[in-house]
């Protein structure tokens, strides 16, 4: 365990770790919610603000992928925007470990690197700061749900274009329907919840 999780112990950490990955599934399916035609007609939006605003739900979350992130052995944490960032810059601090951002094109003040991918309907883009990762770097990335894969498939692209080594990518849920995980290279995927 990192300096970081250790010092943690006694706060926000009270009793985690002791409950079962089914549980922390349970916890992720009980606290999240449908919200139908959002944001346009046919979606069913999967809403995780009631998770966030559990403290023990969210806390164990953070828990559940802090683990993974030492399993696999990551050094860096990368959130896509913007519920990616809720969940990976938790984690990443709560590991000990750095968090970079991938944004919507237009907010890094700095160089960057972008990536744009197809959307159902238009395009979409992440950008990074060039220099954000050093070459070689073990990053994961964090989103909070995969659904066409697409999203995922250009941040992956992105950091590897900017040097790093992407070794895991974690989500809370997994829309199996969508083939979002056929679009994935096959690296420890994770996802807490698959519907
Ligand atoms: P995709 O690129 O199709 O895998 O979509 C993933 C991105 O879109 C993630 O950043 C999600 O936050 C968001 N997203 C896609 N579908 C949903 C959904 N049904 N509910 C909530 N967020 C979604």
């Amino acid at each position: 365990m990192t300096p970081s999780r250790a010092a943690s112990r006694g706060r926000a950490g009270d009793g985690v770790n002791s409950i079962s990955p089914e549980q922390v599934r349970e916890l992720v399916q009980s606290h999240c919610r449908d919200i139908p035609d959002f944001p346009q007609p046919g979606v069913v939006f999967k809403d995780i603000t009631p998770l966030l605003a559990d403290a023990y739900a969210f806390g164990q979350v953070i828990e559940y992928f802090s683990d993974y992130l030492e399993r696999v052995g990551a050094e860096l944490v990368v959130g896509i925007e913007a519920r990616g960032f809720i969940l990976a810059a938790p984690a990443a601090f709560h590991t000990g470990l750095g968090f970079v951002p991938l944004r919507k094109p237009g907010k890094l003040p700095g160089v960057t690197l972008r990536e744009s991918y197809a959307l159902e309907y238009g395009e979409a883009a992440l950008e990074m700061h060039e220099d954000a990762i050093r070459p070689g770097t073990r990053v994961v990335i964090m989103d909070d749900v995969l659904a066409t894969g697409g999203t995922a498939a250009a941040a992956a692209d992105l950091l590897e274009r900017a040097g790093a080594n992407v070794i895991g990518m974690s989500f809370l849920i997994e829309l199996p329907g969508l083939g979002g995980r056929a679009k994935l290279p096959a690296r420890n995927l994770e996802c807490i919840w698959t519907i």
